[in-house]
């Protein structure tokens, strides 16, 4: 070592990436200039950090360029808002996308280190809660390796999504403090610095022209500090950016307080301002109308379009056609305020009339909905607003003002339209967000097709008769390289053997994998890489849990976030149902399952909470009897997130995708299992109906109500009595739940759960689920007990995935709703 590093220190510090001999040196060089270690007592997180610092300066280098070319070619660029992104660690990521694995892999071992040890040192940046802002990570990475230019705007929390771990049964959180040890890969930039107002009064006036002009003062500041993360793409010469904020008090706000006498008071102020950006809200599919919630969403949203703003007039100076050179897409309802920011920010402070600010704006923004459960909807109350925001609160009610006469123009003497279309809930004194995204934007999208018909004949009918075509569907998709390439290395080789490269960047070429279902020897290769990731998975579960289980046994697998709609629920009276069967020996032909749930509930989620608590319970009785121990395992997976799904979607045999008809928009869950040859059984809910008809009937285990029928039977009166009466098996398993059989301990521990079953009249139609499920999970045995059958489906689902590339997804956006084209920058770079 002595003698390498003495080579290395010599050398250049420019490294040729394809040679691992010049890599190790510049390894060398780089733990020594940038990470300040002695290399010869480096350990692994050292190391990771100096390979690190090395890959960021080829991101700089190739970013510049990408930069260069935008600004050439003057295309119009998409911002992607979202306050959520959630994209798995960057390390293997960008060696993929380099193509860099081996020689890097190789570089470390000739420093006696293993590269996936060393990947394992990097936290798993969690910005985000689950699906929304795995999906906005997912389009970054297609916009990027199909060159769209495309850029990514969200807010750097010093905590993201706390880690969970169980104690006693139980969810416990810890915050998520993923800066503690740096990050490596995030750029500064403490000059791109955007100052964003709350609170105030508004003051308005007749400028020169005559023309009624406001303004905003007495406003209480906090600058938006930006910090950049590359975005890289697969074999791609696009580097794309995702800008994330931080907030920073202001200097004006500390020197106002700012004397001896109240020095302490002054700082204090400061840290409370700063607390804009420190913590992500854990909850996912329900809003919670808190104050700081508010500002975090203006605070990202006005220093993104200020930006974005600043960027346009660098090369541009006429405001009236910013949206021919820009297209903004709102991840949801939660950056909505940008509709009246850009109004204020047109009108007020660049004077654009109100007509022609309002064209431009609506011509910008796109929306894409991701809930149909009222919960979601995010609403604000007036009062809230009218203290934070006053000046977008006139602004809505202008908007509104409009918008209203419109309605009444379409629809005469109809008041009740007239009152559900208004953005003004006038019973609650609540905004509907959700109207104000669709008035301001140019085109409204659900996520998967059942999704948007719902919206459209459900949710927002009027809107789609008023604005015939703005309703358009983008069935939602997963990146095949982070899903497939990156997390299953051994089936993406099987594939590329069996079919080329091409699926890499086309999904549809899976297609050509069909006749391996009929290969013997593929069946046998594919099966071997089966086990072995679930040999991975089983290792990783003794790691987190201390369970041996047996990767022979069929792994059935659910992890999500823990929601009534999603019904782990289910999941658990299956589970209970097929331990009473095995303990009366009423099971001809048994088969081994290993059943693995895993996710986090939001912590003021008190029924989620409950069921994690009781998958634990009866987990422990299951787990430690010995009577069926051969046969079935439960295993509560702690801590679900980005790294842990890598692991543990290639494990699956079974995916569980089960949510009650028309509760689940899309999923992508449900894609990403598909994709690493796991068999679904699942309900007629979100874009398991398009996964359905992509792999065929004979595919798929579909069971239990349709949408139609959950509303007719709910219409009807649904009475959960009944079916419990009439199903003497069920009566059994909920009775054991809430009379305490898994918890002697403390009997009445599940109460809540039975109320929800029957005082509450069960919302999710579990019950009414129940014996549909049970019939589909019999079939799933039947089938499992034939390996050669069980391969040929699971090839035909992977061969069939190909339409649910989110790479479908972003040229569908790029088409439909943005109108643009891919840049080509291979020549230029
Ligand atoms: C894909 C993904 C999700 C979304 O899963 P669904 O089953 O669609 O709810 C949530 N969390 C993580 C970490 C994911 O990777």
């Amino acid at each position: 070592m002595d003698q390498l590093v003495k080579e290395a220190l010599e050398g250049e510090f420019r490294v040729n990436m394809h040679d691992a001999d010049s890599i190790r040196r510049g390894l060398i060089s780089y733990m020594v200039r940038v990470v300040g270690h002695d290399p010869r007592s480096a350990g692994t997180r050292q190391w990771f950090m100096a390979l690190a610092h090395m890959i960021k300066g080829i991101l700089s280098e190739r970013g510049m360029g990408t930069s260069r070319a935008q600004y050439g070619q003057d295309t119009r660029r998409i911002y992607y808002l979202s306050m959520e992104f959630l994209t798995g660690r960057r390390l293997m990521k960008h060696l993929v996308d380099f193509g860099l694995t081996d020689t890097v892999r190789e570089a470390l071992e000739s420093l006696g280190q293993d590269l996936d040890t060393v990947a394992e040192e990097e936290p798993d940046p969690a910005l985000g809660n689950g699906g929304l802002g795995r999906l906005a990570a997912c389009f970054l990475d297609s916009m990027a390796t199909h060159q769209y230019p495309g850029h990514g705007y969200g807010i750097r929390y010093e905590f993201g999504m706390f880690s969970q771990t169980i104690e006693d049964g139980q969810q416990v959180e810890h915050p998520d403090n993923w800066l503690r040890r740096g990050n490596p890969w995030e750029f500064v930039r403490h000059s791109v610095a955007y100052p964003v107002r709350f609170h105030g009064r508004i003051v308005c006036f007749r400028d020169e022209q005559g023309r009624e002009r406001c303004e905003w003062v007495d406003t209480q500041d906090i600058n938006a500090v930006a910090s950049d993360l590359k975005i890289t793409g697969y074999d791609s010469p696009i580097i794309s950016n995702l800008r994330l904020w931080t907030a920073r008090a202001t200097n004006d706000f500390d020197l106002r307080f700012f004397n001896e006498g109240n020095y302490i008071e002054a700082v204090k102020d400061k840290t409370t301002s700063e607390t804009l950006s420190k913590v992500l809200y854990p909850m996912d599919s329900t809003v919670l109308g808190q104050e700081l919630r508010l500002k975090q969403e203006y605070f990202f949203v006005s220093a993104s379009l200020q930006d974005i703003i600043a960027r346009y007039l660098r090369v541009h100076s006429d405001m009236s056609t910013l949206h021919k050179k820009i297209a903004i897409q709102l991840n949801d309802t939660h950056p909505a305020l940008a509709v009246p920011e850009m109004m204020r920010l047109l009108v007020d402070v660049h004077g654009l009339d109100w007509d022609k600010a309002w064209h431009v704006t609506r011509e910008t923004f796109c929306y894409t909905n991701h809930t149909l459960l009222p919960e979601a909807l995010e609403t604000w109350p007036i009062g809230m607003l009218e203290h934070v925001l006053p000046r977008h609160l006139e602004i809505i009610y202008l908007i509104n003002h409009d918008h209203l006469q419109q309605v009444r123009f379409r629809f005469p003497g109809e008041m009740d339209v007239l009152r559900r279309m208004s953005l003004v809930d006038e019973e609650t004194q609540r905004i509907r967000m959700a109207h104000l995204a669709i008035v301001g934007s140019k085109r409204v999208n659900g996520v998967a097709a059942l999704h948007t018909r719902l919206l459209r004949e459900k949710v927002f009918p009027e809107f789609d008769e008023m604005y015939p075509g703005k309703f358009v569907n983008v069935t939602n998709g997963v990146t095949q390289r982070r899903w497939l390439l990156q997390c299953n290395p051994e089936l993406g080789a099987l594939i590329s053997q069996a079919i080329g490269e091409a699926w890499k960047t086309d999904l549809m070429a899976l297609r050509d994998l069909e006749p391996m279902a009929e290969d013997a020897a593929f069946r046998e290769r594919f099966n071997a890489i089966k086990l072995a990731n679930k040999e991975r998975l089983g290792a990783h579960i003794a790691g987190q849990t201390g369970l041996v289980v047996d990767p022979a046994s069929m792994f059935d697998v659910q992890v999500k976030r823990i929601h009534e709609y999603k019904r782990q629920l289910l999941n658990v009276l299956h589970v209970v149902h097929r331990y009473v069967l095995l303990r009366e020996g009423r099971v001809t032909a048994p088969v081994p399952r290993t059943v693995i749930i895993g996710g986090k509930a939001a912590p003021g989620y008190y029924l989620a909470k409950q069921i994690i608590r009781l998958i634990n319970d009866v987990a422990l009785t299951i787990n430690n009897d010995r009577s069926v121990s051969d046969l079935l395992k439960v295993v509560f997976l702690p801590n679900y997130n980005v790294s842990s799904a890598e692991i543990t979607i290639p494990g699956a045999n079974l995916s569980e995708q089960i949510s009650t008809a028309g509760t689940e928009a899309s999923g992508t869950g449900n894609m990403k299992f598909a994709l690493n040859g796991a068999l679904t059984i699942g309900t007629l809910d979100g874009a398991n109906i398009e996964i359905k008809e992509e792999v065929g009937d004979d595919n798929i285990f579909i069971f239990g109500l349709t949408t139609e029928q959950v509303m007719e039977t709910k219409r009807r009166g649904y009475n959960p009595w009944r079916v419990i009466e009439g199903n003497p098996d069920l009566k059994r398993v909920v009775d054991m739940i809430t009379s305490g059989f898994f918890n002697p301990q403390q009997v009445n521990r599940y109460h809540a759960i039975g109320e929800t079953l029957f005082e509450r009249g069960d919302q999710y139609m579990v019950l009414a689920d129940f014996a549909a499920y049970v019939e589909a999970q019999n079939r799933v045995d039947e089938l499992f007990q034939d390996p050669d059958a069980w391969a040929r489906k699971a090839i035909l689902n992977v061969a069939r995935m190909g339409t649910f590339s989110s790479d479908r997804s972003i040229h569908t956006y790029a088409r439909d709703i943005w109108g643009v084209e891919p840049m080509d920058l291979t020549a230029t770079l």
